[in-house]
């Protein structure tokens, strides 16, 4: 399963900085999806409320997940473009169907917000 590697790993991630950074308690962690990422929100969710009642750091931490539209750059005209569910390449401007996409990919730990431990300081 795709999405649980994912969390996996975002679980890690968000691990390994909080023990850089003395946060013994994981309250939100702010995600960015593409919506050409290929990743299905629903069940990044589920995978996510499965795993993270298995740590202490993680315990009621909740995924804000913020979705990213996917944007197209008209190689022709220059005119930026956001890719519609048609999947349409074609630039609403120029007609050209010869466009980059700059975004909608990604797939990344934008932040996290935690408790900090006193004992650390
Ligand atoms: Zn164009």
């Amino acid at each position: 399963m795709h999405e649980l590697s994912l969390v996996t790993g975002m679980l890690d991630m968000v691990r390994n900085s909080a023990e850089e950074n003395c946060i013994n308690k994981v309250n939100r962690i702010n995600l960015v999806v593409g919506k050409l990422s290929m990743v299905m929100i629903d069940s990044l969710q589920f995978c996510f409320e499965a795993l993270r009642d298995q740590e202490p750091l993680f315990q009621g931490t909740e995924l804000i997940i913020e979705e990213r539209d996917a944007i197209l750059l008209c190689q022709e005209c220059g005119t930026k473009f956001i890719l519609k569910s048609n999947y349409s390449f074609l630039c609403p401007d120029c007609g050209h169907a010869n466009a980059e996409m700059i975004s909608g990919r990604e797939l990344y730990v934008d932040s996290y917000e935690g408790d900090d431990t006193e004992w650390c300081r």
